[in-house]
């Protein structure tokens, strides 16, 4: 089979791989998105990354299609960007699929940035074996996606699985991107990390040999410093009471948990997973696996790709 064009769109950057039918990335490079520079120039990016791509190929007859992963709410019919918050400013109404589909006349598909990672995760990772799984990101912010019976929940539009935003307490912070107190995204992101790291360091006259961002906070953590472990306390409990309210919406056969948080390894898994069992229903928690995710930071690129073979349905 043909290789496919995988584009992954981020707030910071942009990656673009060609893919093999069995996930191998066969080439590969990144383009910074300076997002700042408004849509025009992150579209005008997105075409010159594919050009660069397809010009390695002696035509683009070789070249099954070209999918796409975006940061934002992706209509995933349409290709359109129905909605992104501040990482890229003016990408709303972005009409990602219809752009590109014009300049290069073959089949795109569009989706949500975590939407592909669960598409990776399900054809080439850890979700291969289940038809039910739940996947969440822990990046600089917490997204998510859901697979039921082998397919992507989508709801309406496309937007459905923005686990980010679900609350865990009603009288937490504001969550500036929906509104919301208390959103996930708050405690347990790259970012949310670091806002508890630094309410914590306000209220402490000690040295703490951190600073507050969830790098270093992570690191302390794992070598015992107290504050650091406070921190990263709340952190496993805002997660554990989150996905315990997955697991009951959804009943499913495993939770993936990738994105630079989750990297931290063997630790943070095993006091999540105490954290979940203590707030789960004893059969759901028995029939559901917390499972680092498999394909990693390629997850997004690749899955972007596979679209191409594995839309709609796995
Ligand atoms: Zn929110």
């Amino acid at each position: 089979m043909k290789h496919s064009i995988g584009v992954d769109i981020g707030g910071t950057k942009i990656q673009f791989a060609t893919v093999d039918p069995e996930g191998r990335i066969v080439h590969r490079h990144l383009i910074p998105t300076e997002a700042h520079l408004g849509p025009k120039q992150v579209m005008d990016k997105v075409m010159i990354g594919i050009d660069a791509l397809a010009s390695l190929y002696p035509s683009l007859n070789e070249i099954e299609g070209i999918g796409i992963g975006s940061a934002g709410q992706i209509n995933f019919r349409t290709g359109a960007v129905e909605f992104a918050g501040d990482t890229m400013p003016g990408w709303t109404g972005t009409e990602i699929r219809r752009d590109v589909e014009q300049r290069f006349r073959k089949p795109v598909y569009v989706d949500n940035d975590v939407n592909v990672i669960a598409v990776a995760e399900k054809v080439f990772g850890a979700g291969r074996n289940y038809n039910s799984f739940v996947c969440l990101a822990l990046g600089t912010g917490l997204g998510g996606a859901i697979v039921e019976a082998g397919q992507l929940v989508r709801g309406y539009f496309g937007g459905a699985g923005e686990l980010g935003h679900v609350s865990v307490d009603f009288n937490g912070p504001r969550c500036g991107s929906c509104g919301n107190n208390g959103c996930i995204e708050l405690y347990a992101s790259g970012t949310g990390i670091a806002r508890l790291g630094s309410i914590a360091l306000e209220g402490s006259s000690a040295e703490h040999g951190w600073e507050a961002n969830s790098r270093s906070i992570i690191q302390a953590w794992l070598q015992g410093e107290p504050l650091a472990a406070e921190v990263m306390d709340q952190v496993i409990r805002a997660l554990g009471a989150a996905i315990a309210g997955f697991i009951h919406m959804f009943n499913p056969e495993a939770v993936i948990i990738g994105g630079g948080v989750s990297e931290t390894g063997r630790v943070f898994f095993e006091r999540l997973d105490q954290a979940v069992q203590a707030r789960t229903s004893t059969a759901m928690y028995k029939a559901c696996k917390l499972l680092p995710a498999y394909v990693g930071a390629d997850a997004g690129v690749i899955g972007a790709a596979a679209q191409i073979w594995y839309h709609g349905d796995f």
